[in-house]
């Protein structure tokens, strides 16, 4: 086996290990392999083992990327973008091109930008779990009020919330943060019952705290290439 075969392997073992410890179901939960700072034979060597998920954060990495993956795809399906970085407004309409699932959709200016493109797209409100204002993300006291305009755009599908948990304290904190945000959403909204949280340092915790879209990249890519 390669040792990508082999991280991949590990990595998915390691998922449905945790799925098994917290009482969940492994085939439910989505892994985004994020495979920014890795040219498109990688995507394509992890389609090749069955990997159908690839997240980026960059447009400018993302769009020659998915460019080359589509024109190389031999027998495989085109594989799901899923836009995981902040999103400047004006790259909004390049994003969506390849991407049809944007899991940082975190104010209000890039909402109205998504609305006036008109174009179908799945989304997570990204919450920011800190208390810097300046960070990306929805403060879960605004989540509510957020949430009811997002669901106002019907052309936006609303799966849940995204978090990325605060190196300097243990991801638990937040990822139960996140969960109680989603327990909330689902009132207002009972189908967004999504939860994108866990990276490769702490996606086995976030199974526990209801993850449905892992999104990993080094535990599985290696270091950048
Ligand atoms: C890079 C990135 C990841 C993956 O991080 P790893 O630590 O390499 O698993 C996940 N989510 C976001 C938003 C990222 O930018």
């Amino acid at each position: 086996m390669s040792d990508l075969a082999e991280r991949l392997r590990l990595v998915q073992a390691r998922i449905e290990a945790a799925a098994t410890l917290h009482g969940r179901k492994a085939h439910e939960l989505t892994l985004v392999v994020v495979s920014k700072f890795h040219p498109a034979q990688l995507v394509l060597d992890l389609m090749a083992l069955g990997v159908n998920n690839f997240g980026e954060n960059r447009d400018q990495e993302a769009k020659p990327k998915a460019q080359a993956v589509s024109e190389n795809l031999g027998k495989f399906e085109a594989p799901n973008w899923h836009f995981v970085g902040q999103l400047q407004s004006n790259k909004a309409r390049s994003v969506l091109s390849y991407s049809k699932t944007i899991h940082s959709l975190d104010r209000l200016s890039l909402l109205k930008e998504l609305a006036k493109i008109g174009q179908t797209a799945n989304v997570f409100i990204e919450l920011n779990l800190t208390d810097d204002q300046n960070r990306g993300g929805v403060a879960p006291k605004d989540l509510e009020f957020f949430a009811e305009t997002v669901l106002q755009v019907e052309h936006l599908n609303l799966l849940g919330v995204m978090g990325v948990a605060a190196l300097n304290r243990d991801p638990s904190i937040d990822f139960e943060t996140i969960q109680k945000c989603s327990l909330q959403l689902q009132k207002l909204s009972p189908t967004s019952t999504a939860i994108s949280a866990g990276m490769s340092a702490d996606y086995e915790k976030a199974i526990g705290f209801g993850a449905t879209h892992l999104r990993i990249g080094t535990a599985i890519t290696g270091n950048r290439a």
